[in-house]
């Protein structure tokens, strides 16, 4: 099955694009959403985060203890790079399997990730998307849907790469500026993935 990774800076519209793909039925793997699933889920991860952060990693019901999470890893990025290398491993695991059960006839799946470079997963698929946005819209757009401050959505940026550097990595571009059609960008894709999907199995 050919794979294809999107990403984007946060804001970027990374989701709404992947709803589009959706909707001419191709399958989206949110490792974001998964993540955050297999934190409370997968119990090697669970034990892994407890023997790096303590057993107050969670809360007595199983709940991910954000709070506490959040006041170890937010402003250093030793620990933040330990509970990364606890994680990703973990989606990756859960994508492959994700992978293997998608049904056959499909011609071609979507994996999104903000940190599909940073992570390294973009290595598990075949070809990648950029979705590109003004930081503008990008800090507009994450204030308004999570009611935070611009100084907030610019600490998160900060932990992502930047808009160039993703952009030497990804083979293909999406301009969601609100100027250039999300639609006409996404079914020039589609077609072309399309394409390949089919002479792969040709
Ligand atoms: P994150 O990395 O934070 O998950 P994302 O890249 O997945 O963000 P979205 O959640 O798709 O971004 O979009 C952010 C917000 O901006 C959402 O509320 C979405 O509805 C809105 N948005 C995205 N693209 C557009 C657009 N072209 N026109 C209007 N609103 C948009």
């Amino acid at each position: 099955m050919y794979k294809v990774g999107i990403t984007g800076g946060i804001g970027s519209g990374k989701t709404t694009v992947c709803k589009v793909f959706q909707v001419l039925g191709i399958p989206v793997f949110y490792a974001d959403t998964e993540a955050k699933l297999i934190m409370v889920r997968d119990d090697l991860l669970i034990d892994g985060i407890k023997s790096a952060f303590g057993k107050d990693s969670y809360l007595s019901d199983g709940r991910l203890n954000n709070k506490h999470i959040a006041k170890i890893v937010f402003n250093n990025e030793d620990e933040l790079a330990k509970l990364n290398a606890l994680v990703h491993p973990a989606v990756f695991r859960a994508y492959t399997t994700w992978e293997q059960q998608v049904d056959s006839k499909v011609p071609y799946t979507l994996k999104e990730a903000a940190l599909l470079f940073e992570s390294g997963s973009y290595k598990l698929c075949d070809t990648s998307i950029l979705v590109k946005s003004p930081l503008a819209l990008k800090l507009d757009r994450v204030m308004n849907r999570d009611g935070i401050s611009a100084q907030d959505v610019a600490a998160r940026m900060d932990k992502q790469l930047s808009d160039d550097e993703k952009e030497k990595m990804a083979d293909h571009l999406l301009l969601n500026d609100e100027a250039h059609a999300i639609i006409d960008q996404v079914m020039v894709l589609h077609q072309h993935f399309l394409k390949i999907a089919k002479t792969k199995i040709a």
